[in-house]
């Protein structure tokens, strides 16, 4: 019978969860010199690519946690590894063998809340659609329009609700017939794939597909990039494709069709913040900023790491549920490059970037300098 090493076998093991491609690697280094967190603190994702090649993966350690999927790397390296599949594989194999640090402790606890209440905050799914109360919001059914899915945090964090609201209220002024799931709404699963949640993932995908057939929903609208990404590439995987646009381009195509008239002033200095799963992943730059330019009176500034070289928030493939010591949140750098180019207000499209902006706000004392808004927030205010 033939042995098995240990290091055949993490090999083994990184090619059954799709991490193969880690032979391409040469070594080059260019991942690590674009990576941010090395802005930070050190982190080499080109050693763990090594470290899978020669099946020397500890799948204990905290650096396999550490990448946010902001996909810079995958743009630089000049032999097409997959990094950010063979970081998922290994969690995935961590994830199987039910092994976290502490650090990605808050994964294990949304996985839970994903299983029970289709969320990750851990909130009841009969709540799911609270935040439309009193909103021209109606139930999709056969024959609507648009589908609005609206998403989980934009569902249920209270400073994020403000945004899906707004959004209502610019689909009810422009005359879009839209409308929501509400309790048969589930997580995209984005978050929880890239964690390794693989099976989790999957029981998401399955109950939003059914949703969406069952109601005969063609075209959907999402605010989160994450669930852009999601329903264009990863519900492919399972052999469904859905018309997907993001509320930039959304708003946008409104606009152009003289269905949204930018008309009040809104007099302030704007810099606009690049998500990466709406930038880099998807390409979609110039309509979020065609947007913020059509509003009279705004002034659009630029940070210096901006479009192909935005500079992530910290928030995508699961750093949203990781615990970063304050010196190192990239949010806090991005928060700063809004005041170097003299923003008053950054904007972007994304609900981790809030989420984490909102909270380096606080935590740099920048209350009273720097304001974070949803595109969507500001279109609102002025339509
Ligand atoms: S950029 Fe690509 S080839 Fe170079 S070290 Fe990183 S993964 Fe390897
Ligand atoms: S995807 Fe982003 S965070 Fe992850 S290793 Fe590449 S550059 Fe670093």
């Amino acid at each position: 019978m033939e042995t098995v090493t240990p290091y055949e076998e993490i090999i083994g093991l990184v090619r059954e969860a799709g991490g193969e491609d880690y032979k391409l690697c040469y070594q080059c280094g260019k991942c690590d010199a674009v990576c941010p967190w090395n802005r930070v603190r050190a982190f080499s994702m080109r050693k763990i690519v090594r470290q899978a090649s020669l099946g020397l993966s500890e799948i204990e350690q905290e650096e396999i946690w550490r990448c946010t999927t902001c996909g810079a790397c995958v743009a630089q390296c000049p032999r097409g590894v997959p990094q950010i599949r063979i970081g998922v594989s290994l969690r995935r194999i961590a994830t199987q063998y039910g092994v976290f640090p502490d650090m990605i402790r808050a994964a294990g606890t949304a996985a839970a809340a994903l299983r029970i209440d289709r969320n990750p905050l851990g909130e009841p799914a009969g709540r799911r659609a609270d935040w439309a109360k009193g909103l021209p919001v109606k139930t999709f059914t056969e024959g609507t329009d648009l589908l609005f899915f609206v998403g989980c945090y934009y569902s249920y964090d209270p400073r994020l609700k403000k945004a899906a609201a707004a959004t209502a209220r610019i689909l009810a002024k422009a005359g879009v017939d839209f409308g929501i799931l509400g309790e048969a709404e589930s997580c995209c699963g984005e978050s929880m794939r890239k964690t390794g949640g693989e099976a989790v993932f999957r029981g998401l995908a399955r109950e939003n597909i059914k949703a969406f057939i069952d109601r005969g929903v063609r075209r959907i609208l999402v605010c989160s990039p994450h669930c852009y990404e999601t329903f264009r590439r990863d519900y492919a995987d399972l052999m469904v494709s859905f018309d997907v646009v993001h509320v930039s381009q959304y708003l946008l195509r409104l606009m152009d069709e003289g269905r949204l008239v930018p008309a009040k002033e809104y007099r302030r200095r704007v810099a606009y913040h690049d998500p990466c799963y709406l930038g880099r992943h998807n390409g979609i730059y110039e309509e979020p900023r065609e947007v913020l330019r059509r509003v009279p009176g705004l002034e659009l500034v630029e940070m210096s790491d901006r479009r192909q070289g935005s500079l992530c928030c910290g928030g995508g493939g699961g750093g949203i549920w990781t615990e970063t010591a304050k010196a190192e949140r990239l949010a806090n750098l991005r928060l700063a490059q809004a005041r170097e180019a003299g923003a008053q207000v950054l904007a972007t499209a994304c609900p981790y970037c809030i989420a984490n902006f909102e909270d380096s706000r606080l935590t740099l004392g920048y209350e009273e300098v720097v304001e974070v808004r949803d595109i969507t927030e500001i279109v609102d205010e002025v339509v």
